[in-house]
């Protein structure tokens, strides 16, 4: 069965002083029947690692080594220690025009260093509005996603655009019938066994309020979670209402 999952991205905030907040999380020893990570910014990953925290990067290059300055690729995320990388965000498809193929391209990066995408798909408001959010997320999933996905290799995170960081989230029959249809399109494209292994997160101004009503969403595997999770007070009580849904 799917494991579930909380993930926090740190964006980019995050300075030497506020690995005090992932201490804590560290000592608190959340339950181990929930996979966690803190997808932190690149220059605190290798020390995150350090600390007994499964980590990730917000990011990477396709290649693996090159004149591409300011790039990291996800050799260098693996080597600092990370397991998980995120693609797609759609901040950075936003601010940095990734199309689908290049979300595809850095996912095929993850997986050559051994690290797992969580990889981000989402509909902005106007699509949302439009009622096109089904056939986004549909054409988001077949450019974005490599041939070969495995429930090892990538988790998939639903993030509609106009709930980050806004304190919207769609209402839980709308996450409902998303995830369900995420699901049988993972199925169809992946066969019933690899479909069902794949995990979908949702994302999108998850906090300890709601934490529990989108958990006890069928076909939410857990969540990625920004603002919520630079703070150990605010990320903690997310990791256990994870534990606590059915
Ligand atoms: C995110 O950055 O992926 C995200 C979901 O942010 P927030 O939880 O702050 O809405």
């Amino acid at each position: 069965m799917r494991r579930k999952f909380a993930a926090g991205n740190w964006k980019m905030n995050g300075l030497s002083a506020d690995l005090a907040e992932l201490e804590r999380m560290v000592a608190a020893k959340p339950s181990a029947a929930v996979d966690t990570a803190v997808c932190g910014p690149a220059t605190l990953v290798h020390r995150m690692a350090q600390m007994g925290w499964p980590v990730g990067g917000q990011d990477c290059h396709p290649a693996e080594n090159g004149a591409h300055t300011g790039d990291i690729s996800a050799e260098m995320l693996a080597d600092a220690g990370a397991s998980y990388v995120i693609t797609g965000h759609s901040e950075r498809r936003a601010d940095h025009g990734e199309t689908d193929a290049v979300v595809r391209a850095k996912t095929e990066a993850a997986w050559r260093a051994g690290l797992t995408a969580i990889l981000c798909i989402g509909e902005t408001e106007a699509q949302y509005r439009a009622g096109d959010t089904l056939d986004v997320l549909h054409r988001q999933m077949a450019g974005s996603m490599p041939e070969g996905c495995t429930g090892d290799t990538i988790v998939l995170a639903y993030e509609p655009v106009w709930a980050i960081g806004t304190g919207l989230t769609p209402t839980a029959d709308e996450i409902g019938a998303v995830h369900n249809a995420l699901r049988d399109a993972l199925i169809d494209r992946f066969g019933p066994e690899t479909g069902v292994a794949i995990r979908i997160l949702y994302g999108g101004s998850v906090k300890a309020s709601n934490a529990a009503e989108i958990f006890g969403i069928a076909d939410v595997d857990g969540a990625l979670v920004g603002g919520a999770s630079l703070k150990a007070d605010d990320f903690l009580p997310i990791v256990d209402a994870l534990d606590a849904a059915d």
